[in-house]
């Protein structure tokens, strides 16, 4: 399967991985992820803890069409909840 490439300022090829998912059960609501992205991908979610019966805060995909597949959440997240994809073309 071939999937979309670009070019880095070296001239090198770059295969972008765009964001898939979070883990819910992973994230622990820190916001790191929120302030690395500067496309508008990502969004607080309030979400209910059935066990708890609480309300937690974690971090969602309110618009994945936006992402250009830098992984800078990913970096920022030390629970590893993020997954990413290449784009197939
Ligand atoms: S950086 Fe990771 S743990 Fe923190 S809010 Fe984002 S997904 Fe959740
Ligand atoms: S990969 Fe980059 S553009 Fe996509 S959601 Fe993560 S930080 Fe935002």
């Amino acid at each position: 399967m071939a999937f979309y490439t670009a070019k880095n300022k070296g001239g090198k090829d770059w295969t972008p991985t765009f964001i898939e998912s979070i883990d819910h059960e992973k994230c622990i609501g820190c916001g790191r992820c929120y302030k690395v992205c500067s496309r508008g991908v990502l969004g607080p979610e309030d979400l209910e803890d059935e066990e708890s019966e609480s309300i937690r805060m974690v971090m969602s995909i309110i618009d994945d069409s936006k992402c250009i597949g830098c992984v800078a959440c990913g970096v920022s997240c030390s629970k590893k909840a993020f997954s990413f994809r290449p784009m197939a073309v």
